[in-house]
């Protein structure tokens, strides 16, 4: 905001100048104008480098704080998981009008009526899933790709699917500006997985089935963990954290916390539900 008013006010000045020598009084004058204008446009160039490491420093500081008293202070102890979450800047995954919520212990919208989770959910569902370096992710729902982003940091890849084409292809261009090479992100049915990529060490949803997808049991990896909330309605989510036998696919879960996720929808036309 303050880059763009210094912009405009350098830019006004300039037509000033521009057209302020119109008697032509010599080049004296014309000279110290134009290194009046020089002097000029660097302040304003130094003041809107300023204003931008300014607003990412007041970032950072909220980032740490949200780390501190959203994670640390509840039961989000992974070392890991913390550093990747003080890292992703959370901010550029939310719409401009909500950046200065962006690191508020809350959901946000993200249009389109879906949400980027609230960073504890974020912080708690990654520590669950625990993905180490040299693992394959598979996550539904890329939404914002914050979550994705998340991963991406501890994982060796991780493959994200979104239902709705214009938030996973805004989704897919933001992690490839902010340089997270590792992430592939794909417009599908969330519910069908991925099979050319499978199979997955962790698989990780964020919206809610009215019951286990059987194709994503199918593709989780011996020894792998899923994490994901199911509900028939938004009032009655668990969040269930899943683990697959190391020496069989015998699958044993556990309840872990009362969640309220938006849901996972079913393609017109047919799913692998
Ligand atoms: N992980 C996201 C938040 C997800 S919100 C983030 O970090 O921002 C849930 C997302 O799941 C929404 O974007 C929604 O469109 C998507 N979704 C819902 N049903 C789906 C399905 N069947 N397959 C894939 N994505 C689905």
């Amino acid at each position: 905001m303050f880059l763009r008013e210094a912009q405009g006010r350098l830019f006004a000045a300039l037509r000033m100048t521009a057209n302020g020598d119109a008697t032509g009084r010599g080049m004296e004058i014309r000279e110290s104008r134009r290194i009046g204008l020089y002097c000029l446009a660097g302040a304003a160039l130094a003041l809107g480098v300023w204003a931008q490491t300014d607003a990412e420093e007041k970032f950072r500081g909220q980032r740490e704080a949200m780390v501190r008293e959203q994670l640390m202070e509840r039961d989000v102890r992974d070392e890991r998981v913390l550093q990747a979450m003080r890292e992703v800047p959370r901010h550029r995954f939310v719409p401009p009008a909500w950046q200065n919520q962006a690191y508020a212990d809350r959901p946000l919208p993200i249009g389109e009526d879906q949400t980027i989770s609230q960073p504890y959910i974020v912080g708690l569902m990654t520590q669950l899933a625990a993905p180490q370096p040299e693992v394959v992710v598979l996550e539904i729902g890329t939404g914002s790709g914050y979550q994705a982003a998340v991963l991406a940091r501890l994982a060796r890849r991780v493959y994200s699917i979104e239902i709705l084409p214009r938030l996973g292809e805004e989704a897919a261009r933001r992690l490839q500006e902010l340089g997270y090479e590792n992430v592939e992100v794909k417009i599908g049915d969330g519910y069908l997985g991925w099979p050319e990529k499978a199979p997955f060490d962790a698989i990780v949803v964020t919206a809610a089935p009215p019951e286990i997808p059987p194709a994503l049991v199918a593709q989780l990896k011996r020894g792998g963990r899923m994490v994901l909330p199911v509900g028939q309605t938004d009032q009655n989510q668990q969040l269930l954290l899943l683990e697959k036998s190391k020496t069989s696919d015998e699958v044993t879960g556990r309840n872990v916390i009362p969640v309220r996720f938006v849901p996972m929808v079913e393609q017109p036309g047919g799913s692998g539900k």
